[in-house]
């Protein structure tokens, strides 16, 4: 191993999605905000920034305005913002006239990649393997795998630091009954995830099923239907939920997504937060109105000329088991709970659009598993302030970024939450405010008692009876 016992950071990311570049970012703008400088540096196992490229599929846009970039809601002024990353292009005035609010995914790509690129300190092709606290030196042991172009272990490395920030995201999930399908090379069975790099496969499929009834779902069919002839479509596309609903876009829904909302999910009960998350499924899991549109647009349009398209769209479907049929073709084994019914279905290929995961932390923090506060599920116990709750004798913190939905919401993965949250972390560890926050964020008072504090009260007016148990 080749220690390295140069001078310890101040703080150290693990993993360079959006959540940690954004607070890399802002990190490094912390001179100007007079709160001094920080010695940070962050590790992000690929080789250079990607954001999810299998789907990053032509005219794709992001589902939050591009206001949610990586800091101009906490920073307007910030170098590091999508409108400076345009001007630095010059691309002001094409994107002014383009009145584009939700801009491509690409473009977003693009513009990380243009982050990533400039602001110090950011350490790719290194796996971070395991954390540790150092009591002796009241300082995290983070013990990484320098990892070269072909992704192969090249060298050992350690370093130190007095905080961290784990901003390791999410990784595709695949249902337990599917598993052995994606794990059968011969018949093209990929996850939405690596749609773009198997789509000539999937389009030489004769006959292609596509689960899943997400944005993802939604996004793939659409684009194989775009791509198959008039009439020939030849499409399965098959949703557990029972029906292909919308996200909830209006604007006082997606006030579900503001500081506010976070603080009061946060202030609640740990069963309640355990009830809410899954009954707010289409605050994060409907598809974008304008890409069902689309779909609708689409199939109607090959209906001009008569007939029916050969697509098949069915909600409300489980798959139970599935399993190959020959060496070429795949069986899937349906239920459909309304009806009572089952049926089987064979098919060439499956885009297993099925979500994602938060990656567990399992593995990375073992060591640090004696001194992790934890819930009656046994997550983490994450503060207000993102921090997890650790031991008292463990000076540094541990700040964590879209692992916290158990305890903040369905924001948590939002990226129109990642600046604030970055803003608020940097608040936090410097002590100094360098990103003041406002205290009010949204027009819809959650909780009887936050509206007591942010409501100026008539005089004379008497306080609502709140019970605490
Ligand atoms: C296709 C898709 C589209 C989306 N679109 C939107 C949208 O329009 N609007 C929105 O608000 N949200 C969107 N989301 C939600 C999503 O949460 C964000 O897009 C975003 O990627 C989250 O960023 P992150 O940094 O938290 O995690 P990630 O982007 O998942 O990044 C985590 C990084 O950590 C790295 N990593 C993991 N473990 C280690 C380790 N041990 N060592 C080193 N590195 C490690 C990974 O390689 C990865 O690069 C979308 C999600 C998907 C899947």
């Amino acid at each position: 191993m080749t220690a390295q016992l140069d001078a310890p950071h101040d703080l150290v990311g693990i993993g360079i999605g959006p959540s940690n570049l954004s607070l890399a970012a802002l990190a490094h703008g912390l001179p100007q905000q007079g709160a001094g400088e920080l010695a940070t540096a962050f590790y992000e196992q690929r080789r250079d920034f990607r954001w999810h490229p299998g789907l990053l599929i032509d005219g794709t846009t992001l589902q939050v305005p591009f206001l949610a970039d990586l800091v101009t809601l906490a920073d307007p002024s910030s170098p590091w913002s999508f409108l400076s990353y345009l001007k630095h292009k010059e691309r002001l005035y094409p994107f002014y006239f383009a009145e584009q609010f939700h801009i491509h995914r690409a473009e977003y790509d693009a513009y990380c990649r243009w982050v990533a690129g400039r602001v110090p300190g950011l350490h790719f092709g290194h796996q971070v393997d395991a954390v540790r606290w150092n009591p002796e030196r009241d300082l995290f042991e983070v013990d990484f795998t320098q990892l070269d172009p072909a992704g192969e272990a090249e060298a050992l490395g350690r370093t130190y630091t007095r905080n961290l920030a784990l901003g390791i995201g999410t990784a595709p999930h695949v249902p337990e009954p599917l598993r052995p399908l994606a794990e059968a090379p011969t018949v093209p069975v990929i996850h939405s995830a690596d749609y773009l790099d198997n789509r000539e496969r999937i389009l030489g499929a004769e006959h292609v099923t596509v689960i899943g009834s997400g944005q993802s779902g939604a996004e793939v069919f659409l684009d194989l239907l775009r791509a198959r002839p008039t009439g020939r479509e030849r499409l399965t596309w098959l949703a557990r939920t029972p029906s292909f609903a919308p996200m909830e876009y209006s604007k006082l829904g997606l006030e579900h997504f503001t500081p506010d909302y976070t603080r009061y999910f946060h202030s609640l009960p740990e069963p309640v937060r355990d009830h809410l998350v899954p009954a707010q499924w289409q605050l994060h899991k409907g598809i974008d109105t304008a890409t069902i549109a689309a779909i609708h647009d689409e199939l109607y349009r090959r209906t001009l000329h008569g007939g029916w398209p050969d697509a098949v769209l069915t909600p409300g479907v489980t798959v139970r088991t599935a399993g190959r049929v020959a060496t070429t073709k795949v069986e899937l084994h349906l239920e459909h709970a309304e009806q009572g019914a089952r049926s089987r279905l064979t098919t060439d290929a499956v885009v297993l659009a099925t979500g994602y995961r938060e990656r567990p932390l399992t593995r990375l923090l073992a060591g640090l598993d004696p001194y992790l506060r934890k819930d009656s599920s046994g997550r983490p116990r994450i503060d207000d302030r993102y921090r997890m709750v650790l031991d008292p004798s463990v000076t540094g913190s541990i700040f964590v970024q879209n692992g916290e939905r158990h305890t903040h919401g369905v924001g948590a993965p939002d990226l129109g939450l990642a600046a604030w949250r970055s803003a608020a972390i940097l608040n936090t560890l410097t002590g100094k405010e360098p990103y003041p926050q406002p205290p009010r964020t949204a027009f819809t008072t959650f909780g009887l008692e936050q509206r007591e504090h942010t409501r100026p009260r008539p005089a004379g007016e008497l306080l609502p009876l709140v019970e605490h148990p």
